[in-house]
């Protein structure tokens, strides 16, 4: 097992009358890439400045590789917690050159060496004495990155470092982050409420709502198995099926469904688009209302007789099921279950 590069217990902080963390809890191990992913003012920005030290947390604790640096009667100070941070627009000190950028937080032993290495790790080098005005988008962006690696900082972290980017630049920025904070072997994290790119780029998610964390796991542990209905509705896409669970049974308006170890109760049974087939059916159970093409799959949406709307991901070319066409249902994955009562 890893080490612990970080970890946050039960921290609580509030501007005013507004909660923004609620007994945050989070636990990142060595060399490990973490996504904290939730909606707007969820209080992903709030919970990397108090990891950074840019906000002193009410209660709580948070400790850099076991070294406590924020609780009750102790405060270290930001450049002192050996944690890195990239903000969003990536800046840099404009009038500083490449090479003093990424020098600036280093001491002067060994400090040539360093920017160096790190600047070859970055595909930076013969770019040392360029302005950054002189520098491309993506090259400010590395640099920015070199110069939050350059002190071996125990942690990164990232705010929201890719939503300044158009499309075709984002997928490309992305990857190469990850690359070079894999091959650094860095532990990070960074915020984003886009649910994709945690899922593309992490190796864990934490998925955040309303000042905590509601599941910390892999993506595919989380797209697979949430924990509750609204991490199921925050990351992919979900079929959310009302239902009544008895003796083990769940009843909806898609059939009857194995629920073993499902208290008995009103339930939604989560299916995800691609989970579900179709197929033409003059006494179907369902009519469909769109069909929205992507090119590399489309998404069919299907009105049940109950009223409810089930979405339907599909491969290739399916020229029966358009709209209006009647079709039945058949569910191809494994359905999960949640408590009704778990909706807010
Ligand atoms: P976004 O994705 O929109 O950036 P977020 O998840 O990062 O949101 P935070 O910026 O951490 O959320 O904010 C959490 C809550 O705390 C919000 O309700 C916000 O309005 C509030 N908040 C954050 N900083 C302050 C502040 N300095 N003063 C008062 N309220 C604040």
């Amino acid at each position: 097992m890893k080490e612990l590069a970080l970890s946050c217990r039960s921290i609580h902080k509030r501007f005013n009358g507004t909660v923004a963390l609620n007994g945050f809890d989070l636990d990142v191990r060595d060399a490990v890439l973490v996504a904290l992913l939730g909606p707007s003012g969820c209080g992903k920005t709030t919970a990397l400045r108090v990891i950074a030290g840019f906000e002193r947390p009410d209660s709580g604790e948070v400790a850099v590789r076991e070294r406590v640096v924020a609780a009750r009667g102790t405060w270290v100070p930001p450049e002192k917690r050996r944690v890195g941070m990239v903000f969003q627009d990536w800046v840099l000190f404009p009038h500083l050159d490449v090479y003093d950028n990424v020098a600036f937080g280093l001491g002067s032993q060994g400090r040539r060496e360093r920017v160096g290495e790190v600047l070859d790790m970055m595909r930076l080098s013969g770019l040392e004495r360029r302005m950054p005005h002189e520098l491309s988008g993506g090259q400010q962006q590395r640099v920015a990155l070199a110069r939050a690696l350059a002190p071996s900082p125990e942690v990164v972290l990232l705010d929201e470092p890719f939503s300044n980017l158009d499309a075709a630049l984002k997928a490309e920025v992305r990857m190469e982050v990850r690359a070079i904070l894999h091959e650094a072997k860095a532990t990070a994290i960074f915020v984003t409420h886009d649910q994709e790119e945690a899922l593309a780029m992490a190796d864990e998610m934490a998925v955040m709502d309303a000042g905590r964390i509601l599941q910390v796991g892999t993506p595919h542990e989380v797209y697979q198995s949430p924990v509750d209905l609204r991490v199921a509705s925050m990351v992919g896409d979900a079929n959310l099926v009302p239902g009544d669970v008895t003796a083990g049974v769940a009843t909806t308006a898609l059939g009857r469904f194995p629920a073993a170890d499902v208290p008995d109760g009103p339930i939604r049974m989560m299916v995800r688009p691609e989970e579900i087939s179709i197929a033409p059916a003059a006494d179907g159970i369902a009519r469909i209302v769109d069909t929205e093409f992507y090119g590399h799959d489309q998404m069919v949406r299907a009105r049940l007789d109950d009223g409810n709307l089930l979405e339907v991901r599909l491969l290739g070319p399916h020229p029966d099921l358009h709209v209006d066409a009647t079709v039945d249902v058949t569910i191809t994955g494994r359905p999960r279950f949640f408590a009704a009562a778990s909706i807010h």
